[in-house]
């Protein structure tokens, strides 16, 4: 039986690595739906390749000619949040790949969740936002999350097998960005160009700055809090430059298990389609020859202030995370466009984190809400 797979957020990053991993394993996987935003080129390039059920541009003005460049196949164009919707609860699908990026995933995520399908969970605004929403929809429809997160399938593989063991704590890995040598002062005057040349991963442009920032990191650390069920203080971070040990987890007993490979996406995409199995790549192998050292630093916070940001809103918990991703959507989209400097990112992250007015235990419409005025005190803080 081929796993019948929706990929929500195709034309990104992780979404055109995912048709690639799709692509490469006909007789395992079929296509039942992707997504795009706006990227309507790409978007009609991968319908005529890989053939799905339906395609949804989220761009109702592109809707018409998505829809004549398809006239010709069989394929169903839809357009709108509602069809995101649609398509992600729709029912040919077992396995939703959600590769759509920032806030907007959360919906399309909840809906395949109501629908019962598995996740295979890129998009980790989703768990940052309303992780304790998502983890109990999922628990209700007897739906699995499994992390595409590098470092989140590292420490998914490290506990596959330890059935209840429990964990002492893990350890996400970071690369440290671009900016992991410069001093404070030389971030001052950093360029958008220069944090979006990311040393070992090719990513969207919002996951390279944040990155750059370490919020990424940040980011991560509330995901794995509710992936694995952790405490804010189960969850470590430690700068490994190479990105070759994706994280670690630490077990009771003291012993340590790492998850290992090249920096390539395409490894934990396509374990989280093709789980519990493995199935053959030929992606490139890592040589311990060709990399003889493996090195690790401390993060340094008071340079990186996002990093702690994130621990702080996720020990507040509520609404908090909600705020924190928000803001950070928002100055992040005010960086590409050169309206703020590289510094003043954590600076206005956090003014408005204190602003805004902390609902201990949110509802998904308070999430909505949050997240909708975080946005907007945001922009008023930035001035546009
Ligand atoms: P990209 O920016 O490359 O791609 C985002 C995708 O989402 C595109 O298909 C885009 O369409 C679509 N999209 C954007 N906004 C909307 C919207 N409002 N409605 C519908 N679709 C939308 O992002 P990445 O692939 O880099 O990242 C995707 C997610 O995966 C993020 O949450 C990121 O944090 C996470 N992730 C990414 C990794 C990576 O290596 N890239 C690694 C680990 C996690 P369009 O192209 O038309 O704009």
């Amino acid at each position: 039986m081929k796993k019948r797979i929706t990929v929500l957020g195709s034309t990104g990053s992780i979404g055109t690595q995912t048709l690639e991993v799709i692509g490469n394993h006909p007789g395992k996987f079929e296509l039942i739906a992707i997504t795009a935003g706006k990227n309507i080129d790409l978007l009609i390039e991968q319908a005529f390749k890989y053939s799905p059920l339906y395609v949804v541009i989220a761009d109702e003005t592109k809707y018409r000619d998505v829809y004549e460049a398809l006239s010709s196949t069989p394929i169903e164009v839809m357009t709108g949040s509602k069809s995101l919707a649609e398509v992600a609860g729709q029912s040919d699908a077992d396995m939703v790949v959600t590769a759509m990026v920032g806030y907007a995933g959360l919906g399309p995520t909840v809906e395949a969740l109501r629908a019962g399908k598995d996740i295979a969970l890129a998009n980790k605004e989703t768990l940052v936002v309303a992780g304790e929403y998502i983890t109990r929809l999922a628990g209700q429809n007897k739906s699995s999350i499994i992390p595409v997160d590098s470092e989140h399938s590292a420490i998914f593989q490290c506990l596959t097998g330890e059935a209840d063991n429990q964990i002492e704590k893990i350890i996400l890995t970071a690369s440290g960005g671009p900016f992991r040598e410069k001093t404070y002062e030389q971030l001052k005057n950093v360029t958008k160009e220069e944090a979006l040349r990311h040393p070992n991963w090719c990513m969207g442009d919002k996951i390279t700055i944040d990155s750059a920032t370490m919020m990424n990191k940040g980011l991560e650390v509330i995901e794995a809090r509710w992936l694995f069920n952790l405490s804010s203080d189960q969850i470590e971070v430690i700068i490994h430059p190479q990105s070759v040990i994706h994280s670690i987890v630490q077990f009771v007993d003291g012993s340590m298990k790492a998850q290992m490979g090249m920096p390539d996406m395409r490894i934990p995409i396509q374990y989280a389609l093709s789980y519990p199995k493995r199935i053959i790549s030929d992606f490139p192998r890592f040589s311990f020859a060709d990399c003889p050292a493996l090195t690790f630093q401390k993060p340094d916070t008071m340079i990186f202030r996002n990093l702690e940001l994130a621990y702080d809103a996720l020990k507040k918990g509520g609404n908090m995370p909600c705020i924190l991703n928000a803001a950070n959507e928002i100055v992040v989209e005010a960086f590409l466009n050169e309206t703020v400097g590289f510094l003043e990112i954590p600076e206005i992250i956090e003014s408005v984190m204190n602003k805004m007015k902390y609902i201990p235990h949110p509802s998904l419409e308070d999430y909505s809400e949050s997240d909708h005025e975080t946005r907007r005190i945001t922009h008023e803080l930035i001035g546009n």
